[in-house]
């Protein structure tokens, strides 16, 4: 008579450790990355950091995941580039993944401080390159922790954490403390860490599927995906927490 309480009581207690989200493309269904990725930073920098300032930063974030990833997810600096935040439904086929950052206007939620435009291929649901855009029209930006004061700065490398999260297909935990929850405030620096939530998203995207290094075999022919391969998945953004 006992056995089926314990059982309804183990089950409770796994679905609330869960908290990740694997975020669905338009149609439904789980995307991925599906091989080897390179980025690139703007060389522009933004406002308050230079190209070099900003480079270390990004280089973590993207380690961070790919290391959480037990080889299947493969990141790659190509270097600085001339390009900057994507036009409006701009798709950029063959490019590396940017990282730059909006100084002109903001066209997203005035607060928000980043957005990842994700392209994916949807025959296999694959996410083939993104834009990570930073907002540095209503934020500034810092590296904390430098040795210099930054009174009301947003942390660079901490806030790239959780866009690059959504580049490899997860969206927002409802877990406080993890990487992919939505909020953030001046100061924070503990989304530059992975949570044991945000890895068990990786697992749970990521487990079943190929290496990195399998999923690149045989894909350095061609210019990259055709035009009519990509669409835009719209945005992935982290949210200041209003106070
Ligand atoms: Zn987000």
């Amino acid at each position: 008579m006992t056995r089926p309480l314990v059982l309804a009581l183990l089950t409770c207690l796994a679905a609330s450790a869960q908290a990740y989200v694997l975020q669905p493309d338009p149609s439904g269904a789980t995307q991925r990355v599906g091989g080897p990725l390179s980025y690139q930073v703007s060389r522009q920098g933004s406002r308050d950091l230079e190209y070099g300032q900003i480079v270390p930063a990004v280089d973590l974030a993207f380690a961070a995941w790919q290391a959480a990833s037990n080889g299947k997810l493969a990141f790659q600096n190509a270097g600085p580039t001339d390009l900057g935040p994507p036009e409006d439904g701009e798709t950029r086929i063959g490019v590396p993944v940017v990282v730059s950052f909006e100084r002109e206007s903001w066209s997203f939620e005035g607060d928000d401080q980043a957005v990842t435009i994700l392209e994916e291929d949807p025959d296999n649901h694959e996410i083939v390159r993104a834009d990570i855009v930073l907002n540095d029209v209503t934020h500034h930006w810092a590296i904390l922790g430098d040795g210099a004061p930054h009174p009301g700065c947003d942390d660079l490398q901490n806030t790239l954490s959780h866009e690059v999260g959504h580049l490899v297909g997860l969206g927002h935990s409802s877990l406080g403390s993890a990487v992919m929850f939505a909020a953030t405030h001046p100061g924070e620096i503990s989304k530059r860490t992975l949570t044991g939530d945000d890895v068990a998203g990786i697992d749970a995207l990521y487990a079943g599927a190929p290496s990195a290094a399998e999923a690149g075999a045989g894909c350095s022919t061609g210019a990259g995906p055709a035009a009519s391969w990509l669409v835009l998945l719209g945005l992935a953004v982290l949210r200041r927490r209003r106070s």
